[in-house]
């Protein structure tokens, strides 16, 4: 019987006392096992180099010996500037410190000094962030040290000794959990040294072998989970085989205000096939925003309803949730269909009615926020759930459906583009379709990058858009610290608008207003009885108003790049011309980069391509990409192939008899378990 590290409370860890659980536990840290799972981000390189070697504006730690007696400039009473000339390979430099005069008594001149700081060659002057005396108990001079990600409460040096701590305690614990076989092929350490070296590794070699073997891991886990999951589910014939009324679903397609792009035909016939199937669908529809995802889920929830079942939208915020429902009850209008909103704002009464109506099977199609799967939710006959715009509709979801004795077919719809290779591996229980193209008759986005001097021409755009009849959208940015600060921020645009476009209706709209207020907002501005709206990054997914063709985004260099091609992407879906205007002032090149992919493209894979690149390989352990699974350290683009490898592993693996009884395989069970993976079988 192996001991479970995850049982054991973190303050069995000698020196964890005080406030200190309760501070690790803001960080998600409450047992033994997940505090050495938290690995650091990055190191601090305390090794130590040779000045000539190093390049200008690089951090470095060197050796030195004070040449020079030491001088201090007091500012007021706290700030300060110390100097003092020190001798580094045969170099005479200065070393700086800042508010730190009290270090004067230590610099004898001949002292050996460790320096580590920030080196200006132009100046020959070292900027010392950090220094060490020769003889001062433990040292990290010669070291490489983890940076965690902390909050305020706890200093990364305390974190540091508390992680040597824990291995030096329970490092020998550590259990496995990759089969031999594995470790053995793909040449990786064992867990325990894996883990030991990410916390204390002796040179960068180590702490990458470290992470090869836990990327490893953590993509072999994910991918063990899909594919048991697809082996218990995908091949058994125990989802419904909808009777579908095809002439029914192509009147309905006829009868649309437009015509299907061949895509959305192609599309919508994937998925109707898939509806008539007794295998239960799970479907992953990607395309760019504007591609018109909604309406091919609205043909398909009509197909399911026609055929007696019913179905659900799930949306990841309340204004789309409300969008969705005025769209399909246009629609449906003709065909009888009802149609409900279920979202966390409906009072006790009206909710405990809209859940007595699905199950009884008087509502056809409910559309809201993830309230809809919870467990006080049932339905009559659940046919189809479509999720639009947010995180895939996950395993557990699935399971809590399946307890409740529902196995509906799913259809989740991303806008985030991710090149198919990579949605097939990385949600490797799932198919996938694309919508290729947009609408016919779009006129591309023009989109130009200003700078702040330019508001009053800026405004002058609006002006022009709105006496054409169009409508705008203007941005505020997202300060992340503070969405108090967001919200003010807002609500100042706001006010500068109303007063300089006295003659319309400006609004404003922000996450933090009652549900209530935000639908009327959002409803006065489809209606065009608003025609500014001030709001922030609220309305970036999914919001579809399209005789809206400006948008505004202040501070566009706060935001990502798939972000603001999602804000662009509110404009742009009706006939006429859109613009957008990002209004920046870029600090760098990489800002400047940023704008210019911006206005060179419409293309959303191709933005989501150079974002990658503009973050370059980023931290030592890799960017991370939103829209995907997300990893501890694991990178979906950077780790691509060791993603393909552990797919391959772990699909062959659950399909050997063997896996499922073996005593070998037992922790690789004990995991699928943990994830819910059998939940389902339970039932049947
Ligand atoms: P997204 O894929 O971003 O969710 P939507 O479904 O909101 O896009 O569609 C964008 C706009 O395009 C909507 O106003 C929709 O009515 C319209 N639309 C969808 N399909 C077509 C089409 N085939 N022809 C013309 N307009 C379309
Ligand atoms: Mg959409």
């Amino acid at each position: 019987m192996s001991i479970d590290l995850y049982r054991i409370p973190v303050k069995q860890v000698q020196g964890i006392r005080g406030k200190k659980p309760e501070e690790l536990l803001a960080l998600g840290i409450s047992s033994v096992g997940e505090l050495l799972d938290y690995y650091p981000f990055r190191y601090e390189d305390y090794t130590l180099r040779d000045l000539t070697e190093v390049k200008d504006g690089d951090k470095v730690t060197v050796q030195a010996s004070i040449a020079g007696m030491p001088q201090v400039h007091m500012y007021g009473r706290i700030k300060s500037r110390l100097t003092c000339k020190v001798m580094v390979d045969r170099l005479f430099i200065s070393a700086v410190w800042f508010n730190r005069h009290y270090m004067k008594d230590q610099l004898q001149p001949g002292t050996e000094i460790v320096l580590t700081g920030k080196w200006d060659q132009k100046r020959l002057q070292l900027t010392v962030s950090e220094s060490e005396l020769p003889g001062k108990g433990t040292t990290q001079t010669g070291t490489l040290q983890p940076v965690y990600s902390l909050t305020g409460a706890i200093p990364q040096k305390w974190m540091r000794q508390t992680l040597k701590q824990a291995v030096a305690q329970y490092g020998d614990l550590i259990p496995e959990v990759l089969p031999r076989e594995l470790l053995d092929k793909y040449e990786l350490m064992p867990r325990k040294q894996a883990v030991a070296l990410l916390h204390l590794p002796g040179s960068m070699q180590d702490g990458l072998l470290a992470r090869k073997r836990m990327v490893f891991e953590e993509l072999f886990l994910f991918q063990l989970k899909m594919q048991a999951y697809r082996a218990l589910n995908h091949d058994r014939a125990d989802g419904v085989a909808h009777a579908l009324d095809l002439p029914a679903v192509r009147a309905f397609v006829r009868a649309l205000p437009f015509k299907l792009t061949a895509s959305q035909k192609q599309v919508l016939a994937e998925i109707l096939h898939d509806l008539q199937q007794p295998y239960c669908m799970n479907r992953l529809l990607q395309g760019d925003v504007g591609a018109g995802k909604t309406v091919v889920a609205a043909a398909s929830l009509f197909a399911v309803v026609k055929a007696g079942g019913q179905g659900a939208l799930m949306v990841p915020t309340e204004i789309l949730a409300e969008q969705h429902k005025r769209s399909l009850e246009r629609l449906y209008e003709p065909y009888g269909i009802q149609v409900s909103l279920l979202t966390g704002s409906l009072t006790d009464r009206q909710r405990r009615d809209v859940l007595a109506s699905l199950q009884m099977g008087m509502i056809d199609v409910v559309v809201g926020t993830h309230a809809l799967i919870q467990e006080d939710v049932y339905f009559r006959s659940l046919g189809l759930v479509v999720t639009d715009e947010q995180h895939r509709f996950g395993v557990n979801q699935r399971s809590i459906l399946r307890r409740k004795g529902m196995n509906p077919d799913v259809l989740t719809m991303t806008a985030t583009p991710i090149p198919r290779t990579l949605a097939i591996t990385a949600f490797g229980d799932m198919d996938v379709s694309t919508l290729r193209e947009l609408p016919k008759g779009r006129k591309p986005i023009k989109t130009y990058a200003v700078t702040h001097d330019m508001l009053e021409r800026v405004l002058g755009f609006i002006r022009r858009e709105v006496n054409e009849g169009r409508q705008a959208y203007v941005i505020c940015p997202l300060i992340e610290e503070s969405e108090k600060l967001d919200v003010q921020n807002a609500i100042d645009v706001h006010a500068q608008l109303q007063f300089a476009f006295p003659e319309y209706r400006v609004a404003l709209l922000h996450g933090r207003m009652p549900a209530a207020e935000k639908d009327e907002v959002m409803r006065s501005f489809s209606a065009n009885e608003t025609q500014v709206l001030v709001s922030t990054t609220v309305i970036e997914v999914g919001v579809d108003v399209p005789n809206a063709t400006l948008m505004v985004v202040y501070d566009a260099h706060r935001f990502g790049l798939s972000q603001l091609h999602q804000l662009r992407g509110r404009v742009g879906r009706g006939e006429h011309q859109s613009f957008c205007v990002l209004i920046a002032d870029p600090k760098n090149e990489v800002g400047k980069q940023r704008m210019k992919a911006m206005t060179d493209t419409n293309d959303g894979f191709e933005i989501a391509r150079r974002d990658l690149e503009l973050r370059g390989p980023g931290d030592f352990f890799g960017t991370k990409q939103s829209g995907l699974p997300d990893f501890r350290l694991a990178d979906m683009v950077t780790d691509f192939e060791v993603m393909e490898q552990a797919r391959d592993e772990a699909a062959a693996l659950v399909r050997q008899p063997g896996f499922w009884t073996d005593a070998a395989y037992i922790k690789q069970r004990e995991f699928l378990q943990r994830e819910h993976i059998f939940d389902s079988e339970l039932l049947d």
